[in-house]
């Protein structure tokens, strides 16, 4: 897919691997998956709304920052257990590294976006279940981790929120930056969902299953803005995960389009009126129905885009 050839009334862009060589051919490797001729739909929405583009792969040595080397070669080299496919969640391939790497490549340009512009997209990401040494829950490699260490080194952020919205707990992450004072992990997710041992984060809010909009979006008030303001964050990471609505097959939440979008509203709001750079990675949705998935993906990218707004 090229840029739409229209101009956009912000300077804004989305990075995604969705474009790369590795994408669009053969089925999903998982049945929750969107089927590729969803993907096509997700994809001209967005392109509708921003330019597109394809993700650079990340340089392995950056990776590296975050992840054990003997676990990055292995995988590299299709040295992987049963064991390891079975907690990854699907089976080890070429593309499954190829998709890593792009994915971590893209929530990095969406990083270096956030800086420049303010907001910075990747149209995907949010493989949270990623740990240095393993991996698990469709997630490899730990896409916003290694953004972060490339902020710290690159001493362009030293203090960087993680606001994980996703349905599961962003356990991967809690456990990377355990004992990095410079950052600061919420996790918002449902307590009887996935992982079923959970890591201890800056800041974690279990719901019950079956939670709806209103206690959700207390929940946010009443914890998540007050933590994030004592912590006072120069970097904002917004894993904004769909698997929150009602519908999702492997989801516990029940929040409805309206109120995942003004879940997203907040964020981006927040965010944007005390001009901290947000770098928007989409993480989980496995909704039942495509097209509410799909509205979910557009209407985070339109809350994203709104918010920017306020930046320019
Ligand atoms: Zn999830």
């Amino acid at each position: 897919m090229s840029t739409p050839p229209h101009t956009f009334p912000h300077p804004y862009r989305a990075f995604t691997a969705f474009l790369g060589a590795s994408f669009g051919a053969g089925p999903p490797p998982r049945r929750q998956f969107l089927p590729a001729e969803f993907r096509e739909t997700l994809l001209a929405g967005a392109g509708e709304r921003l330019p597109l583009l394809d993700a650079p792969v990340l340089a392995w040595a950056l990776a590296e920052r975050v992840h054990d080397a003997d676990y990055l070669r292995r995988w590299q080299a299709g040295e992987v257990s049963r064991a390891e496919e079975r907690a990854l969640g699907f089976a080890w391939s070429p593309a499954v590294v190829e998709r890593g790497l792009a994915s971590s490549g893209a929530t990095l340009a969406a990083t270096q976006d956030a800086l420049a512009l303010g907001l910075g997209i990747n149209l995907g990401g949010g493989t949270h279940h990623a740990y240095r040494a393993h991996a698990e829950g469709f997630s490899f490699l730990n896409d916003v981790a290694i953004s972060v260490q490339w902020l710290l080194d690159e001493g362009r952020a030293t203090r960087i929120a993680i606001i994980d919205l996703d349905v599961h707990q962003g356990n991967g992450t809690a456990s990377i930056f355990a004992a990095e004072s410079r950052v600061f992990t919420v996790s918002v997710h449902g307590a009887n969902n996935y992982p079923f041992q959970k890591e201890v984060g800056g800041l974690d809010v279990a719901l019950p299953d079956g939670t709806g909009d209103a206690a959700y979006l207390a929940a946010l008030q009443d914890s998540v803005f007050s933590a994030l303001h004592a912590f006072a964050p120069d970097f904002v990471f917004y894993l904004a995960g769909a698997d929150v609505l009602e519908g999702d097959q492997l989801g516990r939440l029940a929040l409805t389009p309206a109120g995942v979008r003004e879940r997203d509203d907040r964020i981006c709001r927040w965010a944007a009126l005390r001009g901290l750079p947000l770098a928007l990675v989409m993480a989980g949705g496995y909704n039942k129905s495509p097209q509410t998935l799909i509205a979910a993906r557009l209407g985070t990218l339109e809350a994203a885009l709104e918010a920017g707004g306020l930046r320019v």
